[in-house]
Parts: C-alpha cells; sequence; structure tokens
C-alpha cells in the first residue's frame, strides 16, 4: 500500500540551492550559487580557546540542558548589540535564541498562517523563507519593489483590497537575493501601512551588519511602535552558520508565541554553541571580527561588480549592494536564466537561477550571484566563463 503523506507536504519541495550546493562539491566548479561565508575567515584558533575555557569553567552547565529563551548572558550581548547598532530600545526579556534565524521563518509560519492565509513579500524573495512557509499552505502576494525596496504605493493598494493578509515578511537590508536595501523613507512609510492595517511583519535581516558603505539606517524594529515587527537575527553571517544560532526579537506577546513552539520543536538551542558564542565574545572582540569579514567582502564585490561591468554584453543589469553577499542579474526578457545555467555547468560555472525567488513563479530572466565565497582569482575567472556562455548563449 502506497503511503500516504500530510496534506502540507504536496507544497514542500527541496530547495535548489541545496542541489546546488552539491556542485561545489567538484573543484572544477566555481560557483557563485551558495550564499556562504568565506571559511578562511572562521575564528578556528580563537574558537580552539574558547571551546577548552567553556569546558574548563562551565562545563557541567554547558553539557546540561537548558531554558527554551535561551543562555542569558548571550541575549542580554544580543540586546546590547541591536540597541548600539540597529537603534532600537529592547530588552534580554525580548530576545529568543533559535537554530538560526530559519528556525524563527518556519515558527512564524506555524503561528500566524492558517491554510489558505495570505502571505505578502517582496518579489522576489528569499528561497528558504518561501521554502519554510510552505509547510503551513499559504497564498503568496508578491509585492513589487525596486532599487529602493518594497514599493509602497503596491503594498497599500494591495492590503486595500485583499483579505486574509496574515503575515508581511521583508529583508530590508542587503536582501537576498538582490542585494537591495530600502531606504528610510520606505521604513518609515511601512511603519505607517502596517500600524494602520494591524499586520505582522517579519523582519529578517541576517545581513544588516555587512554593511561596506556608508550610510548607516535604522532597522525597521526600531522605527515599531505598535509590537507589530518580528526581528530575525543571526551569528552565520557574522560570525559562523556551524554554531546554528539565531535570534527571534518581538513583542511579549508574540515572543510568547514563539517560545511555546520552541519548547515543542526542539526544547531549546544547543547549550553548548550558546556558550560558546558568548564566551567568544567575551574573550575577543566580535566587531573587529565583523570589520575583517566586510574589509574581505568589500574586496570581491568591488571586484565582482567591476568584472561584471567589463565581461557582460549589453542588455544584461546588475545591482550594485553596499552589503551583504549577492548581487542581482537580470537578463533581456527572452533568455531563461534556468538555460543558461546548463551552458554555464559546461563551462565549470554556477548560479542560482532566479524563477525560485518568486513564490509564484513566471519569471525567468533573473540570477543571483554571491561575492563571499569565491577568492578573488576566481571571481574573475567564474565571470569570464559566464560571459563565454551568455555570449553564446545570446
Ligand atoms: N534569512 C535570509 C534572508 C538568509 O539569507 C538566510 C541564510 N542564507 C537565513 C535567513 C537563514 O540563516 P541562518 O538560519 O543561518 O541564521
Amino acid at each position: 500500500m502506497p503511503v500516504e503523506f500530510a496534506d502540507r507536504m504536496k507544497n514542500i519541495k527541496g530547495s535548489e540551492i541545496r542541489e546546488l550546493l552539491k556542485l561545489t562539491e567538484n573543484p572544477e566548479v566555481i560557483s557563485f550559487a551558495g550564499g556562504l561565508p568565506a571559511p578562511e575567515l572562521f575564528p578556528i584558533e580563537e574558537m580552539k580557546k574558547v571551546s577548552v575555557a567553556v569546558l574548563e569553567e562551565e562545563g557541567r552547565a554547558a553539557l546540561q540542558y537548558s531554558t527554551t529563551e535561551g543562555h542569558g548572558p548571550l541575549r542580554e550581548k544580543i540586546a546590547q548589540r541591536m540597541n548600539d547598532k540597529l537603534k532600537t530600545n529592547i530588552s534580554k526579556v525580548d530576545i529568543l535564541i533559535t537554530n538560526g534565524s530559519q528556525q524563527g521563518l518556519d515558527f512564524a509560519g506555524k503561528i500566524f498562517i492558517n491554510k489558505g492565509d495570505v502571505i505578502l513579500c517582496e518579489s522576489p524573495s528569499y528561497l528558504g523563507a518561501i521554502n519554510a512557509f510552505n509547510s503551513y499552505q499559504p497564498k503568496y502576494i508578491e509585492v513589487p519593489t525596486d532599487e529602493n525596496g518594497m514599493i509602497m504605493e503596491a503594498l497599500e493598494e494591495i492590503l486595500e483590497k485583499t483579505k486574509n493578509v496574515k503575515m508581511i515578511y521583508v529583508i530590508p537590508d542587503f536582501q537576498n537575493p538582490t542585494g537591495r536595501t530600502w531606504s528610510l523613507e520606505r521604513r518609515k512609510k511601512f511603519i505607517e501601512i502596517i500600524n494602520k492595517y494591524e499586520i505582522p511583519a517579519i523582519e529578517d535581516n541576517p545581513y544588516v551588519e555587512l554593511r561596506f558603505d556608508e550610510g548607516f539606517l535604522p532597522c525597521l524594529k526600531a522605527l515599531d511602535t505598535k509590537g507589530l515587527i518580528i526581528y530575525l537575527g543571526s551569528f552565520s553571517k557574522i560570525f559562523c552558520p556551524g554554531y546554528r544560532l539565531g535570534w527571534t526579537c518581538a513583542s511579549p506577546e508574540i515572543l510568547s508565541k514563539f517560545i511555546i513552539v520552541k519548547q515543542g520543536a526542539d526544547l531549546q538551542a544547543s547549550t553548548i554553541s550558546q556558550r560558546e558564542v558568548n564566551k567568544f565574545m567575551e574573550m575577543y572582540d566580535l566587531d573587529a571580527h565583523v570589520e575583517k569579514i566586510k574589509s574581505v567582502y568589500k574586496v570581491r564585490r568591488d571586484l565582482m561588480l567591476k568584472t561584471l561591468e567589463e565581461e557582460l554584453p549589453e542588455g544584461v543589469k546588475f545591482t550594485r549592494p553596499s552589503g551583504g553577499l549577492f548581487t542581482w542579474l537580470e537578463l533581456p526578457e527572452n533568455i531563461d536564466a534556468s538555460e543558461l545555467l546548463k551552458k554555464c555547468l559546461e563551462n565549470n560555472v554556477a548560479y542560482v537561477s532566479g524563477e525560485a525567488f518568486f513564490p509564484n513563479g513566471g519569471k525567468y530572466n533573473c540570477f543571483r550571484m554571491n561575492y563571499s565565497t569565491m577568492t578573488e582569482d576566481k571571481i574573475v575567472e567564474g565571470i569570464k566563463r559566464l560571459a563565454i556562455a551568455l555570449k553564446e548563449f545570446m
């Protein structure tokens, strides 16, 4: 007898990114596909000392179960960091530690979405979030975007005529996949709009600290006046993704739901991971580490944009991100980026084609390129291979 699966599984498919990451195992392939931090920047020597210190000083606690909310001193440091850098006004009690910010996305779907409810998101949006939300069988309405982020007139128009919108999902800083950042004006307008309609919004912000250029902006949570913003933060891009530590920051009413759901999902984030990251922040300077990451990524971003400019044929547009890990390319309308990808793979270069970033599909001429993982010589060589494939294709 065939096994019968739950209805929700119909909407769930494997992530194209995960599949593509398998290709990067072939050393011949220059891959701009993943969103991986540069591994040569991981503080391995420091973490050897940190893990010994944790085990010697607090070994029993570190290997024990601990509270669902997370390790107090770590939550305190996160709150302090958000207040200093993002101009929020929060404290430790507003923070829940999660297993990466990805878990916060899954929980948001679980908490807010009944089957058939509407999620609004940027068009395009983060593929991993779409995959997480799909379990809860939502409908998506994609809100148009431009170089300054989500277009607020479009958002308002959609809200005006749509019932059942339960949540808005946004990435205001160095968006995945486009690398774009919302202007201050849009941020303020967004808060005005969600306040009017009283709809919770997920501010997914793993890249915010990776700003290479001038022009700091407050996060949406800092502008939030009605407690509608649910902020998701992460150590993955400012430290290391392997510890799988992220956090959710929300109003007490909303955070209490996340805490209950966390208990049911996995009880707590890894005690030892939390204590090790906390100890790193005590023994070393995380800000200095972030500066080091930024200085390497900035060089790679500059080189990628310069090489794209030099190598790509006319008619191909790309974004110029001020931070984060990605640029987004738009081909002439008649070119399908997933067809081009096949050609690129023959030339041993990879990217993620754009269609999967549109939850309702239907857009084929875009793709995302990552500049954090590949070294400088590979960035140049990879773009040359891409340009050859593209010219043959066009
Ligand atoms: N949100 C966005 C926009 C991302 O790009 C990512 C990772 N690529 C995540 C969330 C998940 O990150 P993590 O679970 O490692 O914190």
